[in-house]
């Protein structure tokens, strides 16, 4: 599975970091960093965090 954020979508809310703290952070610097190839163990909390994205800036992508 892998993890997309649309960068041109994301308004830095925070929400996936939330729900989902070891796949999503925020830096110092403002920026959001991400696991793209998470364990599929993590794939419940993958979907939290898309579904918590106010603006829906997160899409999985099987494979
Ligand atoms: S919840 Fe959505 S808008 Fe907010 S930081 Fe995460 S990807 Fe960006």
């Amino acid at each position: 599975m892998k993890v997309l954020v649309n960068m041109d979508r994301c308004e830095y809310h925070g929400q996936c970091v939330f729900a989902a703290p070891d796949l999503f952070d925020i830096t110092d610097d403002g920026e959001l960093e991400w696991v793209e190839s998470p364990d599929p163990t993590r794939s419940e909390a993958l979907k939290a965090a898309v579904g918590a994205c106010p603006v829906q800036a997160i899409t999985l992508q099987d494979g």
